[in-house]
C-alpha cells in the first residue's frame, strides 16, 4: 500500500510529536484506528535503524553497535507502551481487534530484528572481545545480557530454523492474547445478583461494594452484584452464610476459561504447551522450564523444585491444625460435610472472628485508599528522600487515573500514574507498568510509570476502603513503581524492572514490610469519618489475626507454583489430552486437600499464558520472598526501619541499579553477603521459634 508519510505524521498522533506535558501520549486524541498505521510506520522504522548499524563499514564497537541497537526503537517503544496501557486498562472491542490483529505481525518484527544476521554478526563480535575493550561494568553487563537476548531469542539458529522459529513465536504472540482476552470475557461476563435473604452475613463494606459494583454495571439504584474482581468476591465467599450462592460464585471464579464455546481456553493452552515445546526443543532443552529457567538467578528446574517442595511440605504439614479448626468451626455453624472450597473462607474467617476477635470489617474503616497511598508515598519520602507531587494536567487515558511528578529534591526524576479501580474494561489483578524506562543513551529519558490495582470502588460520597490484603497489593505494586522511578542507568535495556524475573518481586516484596511497621500504621490508619488513629489493640489484634491462615495461603500459592512447574517440564511434544485433569492429578498427587483449592486454575492462569514472562516463573514470588525476608532484616539489625544507611544502600544497590549489576551481585553488596532461607520460614510461620534451620 502507498504511503505518505509526511501526511500521515501529521494526521496520526502516534506519529507526531508530544507536546503534552512530560511527552505523555495525547491519550486524548488517540483512536483505535491510529494504531495499525503507526505500529506499521514504527516497525519500519526500526528496521531502518538496524539495517543502518547492520550495514556500517566501520569495525563493530560497543557504541556504534551495542549502544546503538540499545537507542533504536524507540517509536515503536512508546506507541507499544500506550497501546498496551490501552488493552490493559480501558479496553474495547475496537482495541481488542487490534491486538488480535498484531500480535503476529509485532511478534515477527521482534524475530526478524533479533534474528538479524547483520546485526548479531557485529553483537557477536563486541561480545567476543567484550573483556579487551576496556568497558565500564555496566556497558560490559548490557553487551552480556544483550548477547543472551539475542541467542535465546534465535538468532544461533540456522537459516533452515529460523522461519519455523518466526513462526512459533508469533503464533505464540496470537494465542497468548486470544487467552487473555478469553479470560478477560468471562470475568466482564459473569455477575452474580443479589436481593433480599442473599445477602445474609454480609458486612456493610461488602454490600456497599456490590451496590457500587451494581451501578457501575448500569443496574437500578439499590442493586447488589457480585462480580468475579478479587475485592469483591473474596469478601463474599468469606462472609456470605448462604452455601448455595458461595458455591456459585467459586464456581464461576474459578471455571474462568472452561466453560464451553467461544472463550474456552483448553485448547488454546495446549496449543502454546505444544509450541512451547517445540521452541525450546529447537534451544537444545528437553523441556520449556529448562529454556525458562536457564535465564534466572535459580538456574534450574531442581534448584526451584527444591525451594517449593521443602516449602510446601512444611506448610501441609503446618495446615493440619488450620484444617482441624477451620472443620470445628464448618460444623458448628451447621455447614454439612463433606466441606467444599468453597466453605474454606467462610470457615476461616469464623475461626478467625473467635480466636483474634478480629474482622476485617473492623479495620476498614482505618484503611481507606486515600489515606494508604499517602502511607506508601510517606514511606518512599521517608527511605528515599522522594516527594509525590499531584499534576492533574499529566494526560490520562480514563478520569480515575492519578497522576504525580516525582520530585527527589529539586530534581524531577519521573513522572507516576495511579489506577487504583476495578472496571469492566480493565484485565483482573494488580500490576506496575510503563510508558516510558528511564534511561540517558543519547538523551535523558525520565521514567513514566504506572500501577494498576483493581479495588472496589466506594459508593458515591464515601471513601474507598480497603482490606489489609489490599493495602498490602498497593505497596507491593508501589514497590514496583519505584524500581521503575528511582531507576538510576544508562541504558535502557538495563532499567528498572528489566532485571531477571526471579529478582524483579523483590523491591515489590520488600516495600510490603513497611506497611506491617507499627509506626507507619500508627502514624496512617486513621479512621476516614473521624481521624481518630487506629487503637493500638486492633492493630494488635490484626498482627495476631494476621498470623492466621498463613499455611492456606502457602499451601495454595504453592500447589499453584508446582503445577505450573509440572506442566512446563514435561518433555513430551503432546501436551497432556485434559489440561484440568492434569492439575487435579497433579494436586492429588501433592495430597493438597479438596476444601482448600488452588490460587489459580490452568485455564485462566494468566501468569502461565498470557505472555510468557510467569511460564515456569510463578514460583518468583517465593523466590524473592527468600531475599526480601533476609533484606528487611537488615533494616531490623540497624534498630529502625527507616534506617538511612540501609536506605540509601538500598537505593543505590537495588532500586536503582536495575540490571546494570547481576542480581547475586547486586544483593550482596546490599547485604554483605548471599540470602538465607531462615527469615522467609520464620515470616511464614513454617520454622518453629527457637529451631535452628
Ligand atoms: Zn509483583
Amino acid at each position: 500500500m502507498p504511503r505518505n508519510a509526511t501526511t500521515m505524521t501529521i494526521a496520526n498522533p502516534l506519529l507526531a510529536d508530544w507536546t503534552t506535558p512530560f511527552a505523555l501520549p495525547p491519550f486524548d486524541r488517540i483512536r483505535a484506528a491510529h494504531f495499525a498505521p503507526a505500529f506499521e510506520e514504527a516497525m519500519r522504522v526500526q528496521r531502518a535503524e538496524v539495517d543502518a548499524i547492520a550495514a556500517q563499514a566501520d569495525a563493530p564497537d560497543f557504541d556504534n553497535t551495542v549502544a546503538a541497537f540499545d537507542r533504536s526503537g524507540r517509536l515503536l517503544g512508546r506507541i507499544e507502551a500506550a497501546f498496551q496501557a490501552l488493552a490493559a486498562s480501558n479496553t474495547s472491542p475496537e482495541i481488542q481487534a487490534v491486538q488480535r490483529d498484531l500480535a503476529g505481525p509485532l511478534a515477527e518484527h521482534d524475530s526478524a530484528v533479533m534474528m538479524h544476521a547483520g546485526l548479531f554478526a557485529r553483537m557477536d563480535a563486541v561480545h567476543a572481545q567484550r573483556h579487551a575493550l576496556s568497558l565500564t561494568p555496566e556497558q560490559l553487563r548490557l553487551v552480556e545480557r544483550l548477547h543472551v537476548d539475542f541467542v535465546r531469542a534465535g538468532a544461533r539458529l540456522g537459516p533452515d530454523q529460523q522461519p519455523r522459529y518466526a513462526e512459533i513465536m508469533a503464533r505464540l504472540a496470537q494465542l497468548t492474547t486470544r487467552f487473555a482476552q478469553n479470560v478477560l470475557a468471562d470475568e466482564a461476563g459473569f455477575q452474580l445478583e443479589l436481593s433480599g435473604d442473599d445477602l445474609d452475613g454480609l458486612p456493610p463494606f461488602v454490600r456497599a461494594a456490590a451496590r457500587q459494583a451494581a451501578s457501575d454495571r448500569g443496574l437500578p439504584e439499590g442493586a447488589h452484584v457480585v462480580t468475579l474482581s478479587r475485592s469483591l468476591i473474596v469478601p463474599f465467599l468469606t462472609f456470605s452464610t448462604r452455601r448455595d450462592l458461595r458455591e456459585q460464585a467459586w464456581k464461576a471464579w474459578v471455571g474462568r476459561g472452561e466453560s464451553a464455546g467461544e472463550t474456552d481456553n483448553h485448547e488454546v493452552a495446549r496449543d502454546i504447551l505444544r509450541l512451547r515445546q517445540e521452541q525450546a526443543w529447537m534451544h537444545g532443552h528437553a523441556s520449556y522450564a529448562d529454556y525458562a529457567l536457564a535465564n534466572t538467578m535459580a538456574g534450574n528446574v531442581s534448584s526451584v523444585n527444591n525451594l517449593l517442595d521443602d516449602v510446601y511440605a512444611r506448610a501441609l504439614t503446618a495446615l493440619k491444625d488450620e484444617r482441624d479448626a477451620v472443620h470445628a468451626s464448618l460444623r458448628d455453624a451447621g455447614v454439612a460435610a463433606p466441606f467444599m472450597a468453597w466453605d474454606w473462607r467462610f470457615g476461616s474467617e469464623r475461626v478467625r472472628q473467635s480466636r483474634y476477635a478480629f474482622d476485617d470489617g473492623e479495620v476498614k474503616p482505618y484503611f481507606s485508599l486515600d489515606r494508604m497511598v499517602q502511607a506508601a508515598f510517606d514511606c518512599a519520602q521517608r527511605l528515599f528522600g522522594i516527594r509525590m507531587v499531584r499534576n492533574d494536567a499529566i494526560p490520562v487515558y480514563h478520569p480515575d487515573v492519578v497522576p504525580y511528578e516525582v520530585h527527589d529534591g529539586d530534581r524531577l526524576i519521573g513522572i507516576f500514574l495511579h489506577d487504583n479501580f476495578a472496571r469492566q474494561t480493565k484485565r483482573s489483578g494488580a500490576w506496575m507498568s510503563s510508558l516510558r524506562l528511564q534511561s540517558r543513551n543519547g538523551g535523558v529519558d525520565l521514567p513514566v510509570i504506572m500501577n494498576n490495582n483493581n479495588f472496589a470502588k466506594g459508593a458515591p460520597g464515601e471513601p474507598t476502603l480497603l482490606s489489609f490484603d489490599d493495602a498490602r497489593t498497593l505497596f507491593h505494586e508501589f514497590g514496583h513503581g519505584l524500581h521503575g522511578l528511582l531507576s538510576n542507568v544508562t541504558y535502557q535495556r538495563l532499567s528498572g524492572t528489566s532485571v531477571l524475573r526471579d529478582f524483579v518481586e523483590l523491591p515489590s516484596q520488600l516495600f510490603e514490610h513497611w506497611l506491617l511497621e507499627p509506626e507507619v500504621i500508627a502514624r496512617h490508619a486513621r479512621h476516614w469519618q473521624t481521624g481518630a488513629p487506629i487503637p493500638e489493640t486492633l492493630v494488635r489484634r490484626l498482627q495476631e489475626a494476621r498470623r492466621w491462615g498463613q499455611a492456606y495461603e502457602t499451601v495454595r500459592y504453592a500447589g499453584s507454583a508446582l503445577v505450573d512447574m509440572a506442566v512446563h517440564s514435561r518433555q513430551d511434544k503432546e501436551p497432556p489430552a485434559d489440561l484440568p485433569e492434569f492439575e487435579a492429578a497433579t494436586l492429588a498427587r501433592l495430597k493438597l486437600p479438596p476444601e482448600v483449592g488452588v490460587n489459580h486454575r490452568l485455564l485462566h492462569f494468566q501468569h502461565l499464558f498470557s505472555g510468557a514472562s510467569y511460564a515456569a516463573g510463578y514460583y518468583v514470588y517465593l523466590w524473592a520472598e527468600v531475599l526480601d525476608a533476609d533484606a528487611f532484616d537488615a533494616f531490623k539489625e540497624a534498630g529502625n526501619a527507616f534506617d538511612p544507611v540501609v536506605a540509601a544502600r538500598l537505593r543505590q544497590c537495588i532500586y536503582g541499579a536495575g540490571d546494570s549489576v547481576a542480581p547475586q551481585q547486586a544483593y550482596a553488596a546490599f547485604r554483605g553477603r548471599m540470602p538465607s532461607i531462615e527469615p522467609l520460614l520464620r515470616k511464614r510461620g513454617l520454622l518453629p521459634e527457637g529451631v535452628e534451620y
